[in-house]
C-alpha cells in the first residue's frame, strides 16, 4: 500500500486547497525523515508541518508541546478531523489516558502529545519504544533555551530521548534570533545541524503604530472606539491593570473582559472560548493570554504597557491578522514602563548573562519604539531581514520632521 499523497490529505484531512508560504518544503524535508529545524512566523502554519508527515509515515509521531492548553486544541481538532491523536498530560481524566493507551496498544494512533515533564519518568523511554515511534516533533522549541522567556528545563531532556530513540526530529518555532537558533541546534540536534528553515517574517497585513503614554486609559479607549465590534486584545503589563481596563471598556459599552494567570482555570478557559466563538469581543490580558489561541480574525492588538522586549512585542502583535486581513496594533511606552521593565530584569533570579540578554532585547523593542523611519524595515532587520520602507506602519503613513533638532533650534532662537 503506498501513503496517500500529502497533497491529497492537506485538502481531504485538514480542509486547506493549498500549503502557505513555507509549509511544502518543510512538509517534504520532515517526510523524507531529514532532522529539520523551521522558524516560522507566528500563525505561519507550524502544526501542520508535523501532522500531515505524521499521516504519512508508520508509527507514532511524539509531539513535544509545552501548553496543555494547545495540546488540548490542536488533538480535539485532529479528532475532529478524524486523526487518531491523543495526548497524555497531568490535565487527562482516568478515562482519557485509558483511551489514549487503547489506541496506542492497538496501533492505531498517529500523534501522541506529550508535555515535556513526562520526559523526566524513567518509564516514558520504554513506552515510546514499546508503541513504536517513528519521529520526533517539538513545538515551541525555542523553549530549550535557557535564555529565552520560555525556557523550560524539561526541553533539555528532548536530545537525549532524540538519541535513545534514534528517530528524526523536526523542531518548530517562531523565535528567530541567532542564539536562539544556535541553542536549539546544539541541545536538540547534538550540535549536528538540521536542516533549516528560516521563512520571512514580516506580517505585511499588520499595522505597526507606537505612541508616547500621555493617558493610556483614554488613548486605549479611543483605539478600541475607534474599531467598535471587532475582536481585540489588550495587553497590560499587571493583573490589576487588565481587570480595571477591562472594566473601563465596559462602561464605555463594549464587550470586553480580563484574563490572567491568577484567574482560575476554568475562569480562563471560558474567557478563551468566548474569545473564539464570539464576534467583538475585547480580552484585556496579561501575556498569559496568548500561545493557545488561534482565532483567525482578530483585528487589533494594543499593550496598554511597553511589552518585555521586541520578541514578546512581535509575537503579541502577531496573533493579529492571521486570516490575512488588514490588522491594527497600538503600542503605549513611557519613562515608567521601561523603567519597570528594567527593574523586572534586573531584580529577577536569572544570571548576569542572561540579563544582559534581556536588557538587549528590551533594548531592541525601545530602538524601535523611538525610530524615526520605517518601523517594520527596523522590526524585520532585527531578524535579519532587508526591505523596504512598507507604507503600513505610522511613521510611513505620517515621516516624522527630518531634523528632531527642529525645537530645541527654535527655542534657542525664540531666547
Ligand atoms: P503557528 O503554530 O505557526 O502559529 P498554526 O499551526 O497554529 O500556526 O496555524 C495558524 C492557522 O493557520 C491555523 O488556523 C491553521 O488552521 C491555518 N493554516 C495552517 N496551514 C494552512 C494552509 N495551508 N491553508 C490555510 N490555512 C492554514
Ligand atoms: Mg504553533
Ligand atoms: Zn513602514
Amino acid at each position: 500500500m503506498t501513503a496517500p499523497s500529502a497533497t491529497a490529505l492537506l485538502a481531504s484531512v485538514f480542509g486547506f486547497p493549498s500549503f502557505r508560504p513555507g509549509q511544502e518544503e518543510i512538509v517534504r524535508a520532515v517526510l523524507a525523515g531529514q532532522n529539520a529545524l523551521a522558524i516560522m512566523p507566528t500563525g505561519g502554519g507550524k502544526s501542520l508541518c508535523f501532522q500531515l508527515p505524521a499521516l504519512c509515515r508508520e508509527g507514532v509521531t511524539v509531539v513535544i508541546s509545552p501548553l496543555i492548553a494547545l495540546m488540548r486544541d490542536q488533538v480535539r481538532a485532529l479528532r475532529a478531523a478524524g486523526v487518531e491523536a491523543g495526548a497524555l498530560t497531568s490535565g487527562n481524566t482516568d478515562a482519557e489516558t485509558e483511551e489514549v493507551f487503547a489506541a496506542l496498544d492497538e496501533g492505531r494512533m498517529k500523534l501522541l502529545y506529550m508535555a515535556p515533564e513526562r520526559l523526566a519518568s524513567g518509564a516514558t523511554l520504554g513506552l515510546l519504544r514499546r508503541i513504536g515511534t517513528s519521529a520526533i516533533a517539538v513545538d515551541e522549541a525555542h523553549c530549550v533555551s535557557q535564555w529565552g522567556h520560555d525556557f523550560r528545563p524539561d526541553y533539555l531532556r528532548i536530545g537525549e530521548l532524540r538519541r535513545a530513540l534514534d528517530v528524526p526530529l523536526a523542531a518548530f518555532t517562531a523565535t528567530a534570533d541567532e542564539e536562539t537558533r544556535a541553542e536549539i541546534v546544539t541541545r536538540l540536534f547534538d550540535g549536528q545541524p538540521p536542516e533549516i528553515f528560516l521563512r520571512g517574517f514580516d506580517r505585511p497585513n499588520i499595522h505597526l503604530a507606537f505612541a508616547a503614554k500621555d493617558k493610556p486609559r483614554e488613548q486605549i479607549l479611543r483605539f478600541a472606539d475607534a474599531r467598535r465590534g471587532q475582536s481585540g486584545i489588550v495587553y497590560c503589563g499587571t493583573r490589576a491593570k487588565t481587570e480595571t481596563l477591562a472594566q473601563a471598556l465596559r462602561e464605555a459599552r463594549h464587550a470586553a473582559c480580563h484574563y490572567h494567570g491568577g484567574m482560575d482555570p476554568e475562569g480562563r478557559r471560558e474567557v478563551e472560548a468566548r474569545f473564539q466563538r464570539d464576534d467583538g469581543l475585547i480580552v484585556v490580558a496579561t501575556v498569559a493570554f496568548g500561545m493557545g489561541i488561534d482565532k483567525p480574525d482578530i483585528r487589533w492588538v494594543a499593550h496598554a504597557d511597553l511589552p518585555k522586549s521586541i520578541e514578546s512585542y512581535y509575537q503579541e502583535i502577531g496573533r493579529g491578522g492571521r486570516d490575512g486581513a488588514p490588522a491594527e496594533t497600538l503600542t503605549l511606552y513611557g519613562p515608567d514602563d521601561i523603567r519597570y521593565r528594567r527593574t523586572q530584569i534586573d531584580e529577577g533570579l536569572a544570571p548576569p548573562e542572561r540579563k544582559a540578554a534581556d536588557h538587549g532585547r528590551l533594548n531592541a523593542l525601545l530602538g524601535l519604539a523611538e525610530a524615526t523611519a520605517c518601523r517594520r524595515q527596523r522590526l524585520l532587520a532585527y531578524f535579519g531581514e532587508t526591505a523596504e520602507p512598507c507604507g503600513n506602519c505610522d511613521l510611513c503613513d505620517t515621516p516624522p520632521d527630518v531634523f528632531d533638532a527642529t525645537e530645541p533650534v527654535r527655542k534657542a532662537l525664540s531666547a
